[in-house]
């Protein structure tokens, strides 16, 4: 399919491109696929999902099996193999499910999986296991998640993913953000969604006027690659920013996709420009069939000991594990701190010189006027007995 046959007010319309989304079936007819991505695209049915919308698709070059898109949508055949530790839910979140629709796993916030579709089907996907079945989120299983954030008071801050939510209809997915809205101890709203990414013509005026409503609502999206940053991509963000929606990327680090400090700097200053500010860089989880993709963590930290100093502190996403089993995430990097002492701590900066910084004399942090300012109010989190 080519972009330039297809007349614009089809090809910018987001529901065309969700219904003709390019499948593992289109793609021998689309691309000159090398034996790795034959073999991966052998193996996928009943394993893993491929498919993406044709604005993505427009993206890949044709002449490069390494095109970082091109590598995000085609499966390699290494994808079919289970490596030791790799897992079918590496974050341990199906033990954190107190109803369907909901994961639970940190004490004040809660994951809702408002739909199980996505505009596309990546190939380091940590919920494959879940998205893109036939079983996507019921009613039912929406009410029984309100219930529960309703019931349950140390919720403040609901993600909607899934799935991608922004397939869904503007108006399905203003009754969920109004259904949180009612209840009074949620206190931010935020959504994971790729759509900005590879379905940008999603995010129109209809859309960003009906979010907007349910501020303070923050999106979180995921773009992996500079190449990535579109006109139509900026266009969409651009959008959704100046609708006074707060715009993060969680990029995952992908072996031989974006593990270079070169390309990595170009993502996060681009993102910049974009007004998107990078939050996480996540080390590749440990699902199955992505062992090729994962970098070694020592790679992890050197990438980021060529970002941090290099680059403006605002473009410096944290770099995460998220644990496998469901411990959470973890940030990691590099040492900068080598030493704590009573007089002083010893840093190393960006450049590697070895600077002491002189520690106070008095070291008692306690603020007395917490006593006055938060008199009344149960402990912030279980550490504290609450
Ligand atoms: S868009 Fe997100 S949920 Fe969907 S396949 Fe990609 S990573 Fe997974």
């Amino acid at each position: 399919m080519d972009p330039r046959d297809i007349p614009p007010e089809t090809w910018n319309d987001w529901r065309w491109q969700l219904r003709h989304s390019i499948t593992a079936d289109d793609l021998p007819h689309l691309l000159d696929l090398t034996a790795d991505e034959r073999a991966g695209l052998a193996a996928a049915p009943g394993l893993f999902r491929v498919g993406t919308t044709p604005y993505y698709f427009s993206l890949v070059d044709r002449a490069s099996p390494h095109c970082p898109v091109r590598r995000q949508i085609v499966p390699w055949g290494a994808e079919a193999r289970v490596a030791p530790g790799e897992l079918s839910d590496p974050l341990g979140e199906d033990a954190h499910n107190p109803t369907p629709a909901i994961i639970h796993k940190y004490p004040d916030r809660v994951l809702l999986l408002a739909v199980d579709r996505c505009a596309i089907y990546c190939r380091h996907c940590n919920r494959r296991r879940l998205v893109g079945g036939d079983e996507p989120t019921t009613r039912a299983e929406l009410e029984a998640a309100f219930d529960y954030i309703a019931r349950t008071r140390r919720v403040r801050d609901v993600l909607i993913s899934g799935g991608d939510p922004l397939t869904l209809a503007t108006g399905k997915l203003d009754y969920i953000l109004g259904r949180l809205r009612a209840i009074p101890h949620v206190e931010i709203i935020r959504m994971g969604t790729r759509v900005p990414v590879v379905l940008p013509m999603r995010i129109d005026d209809e859309l960003v006027a009906m979010l907007r409503k349910h501020h303070p609502f923050f999106v979180n999206t995921h773009f992996n690659h500079a190449k990535e940053l579109t006109p139509e991509a900026r266009r969409a963000c651009a959008k959704l920013v100046d609708a006074g929606i707060p715009v993060g990327n969680q990029a995952v680090l992908l072996r031989g996709v974006n593990s270079s400090v070169r390309s990595m700097r170009a993502l996060l200053r681009g993102l910049l420009t974009m007004r998107v500010r990078p939050y996480y860089l996540f080390q590749g989880d440990t699902v199955v069939g992505t062992d090729h993709l994962r970098t070694g963590v020592d790679t992890a930290i050197e990438i980021m000991d060529g970002l941090r100093g290099w680059i403006t502190g605002m473009a410096i996403p944290h770099l995460v594990i998220d644990a496998p089993g469901g411990a959470g995430k973890v940030p990691i990097g590099p040492r900068y701190l080598q030493e704590i002492r009573d007089d002083v701590a010893v840093v190393r900066s960006y450049r590697g010189q070895i600077v002491e910084y002189p520690q106070p004399a008095e070291r008692d942090a306690t603020v007395p006027y917490d006593d006055v300012f938060f008199a009344g109010e149960p402990p912030d989190d279980d550490r504290e007995g609450g």
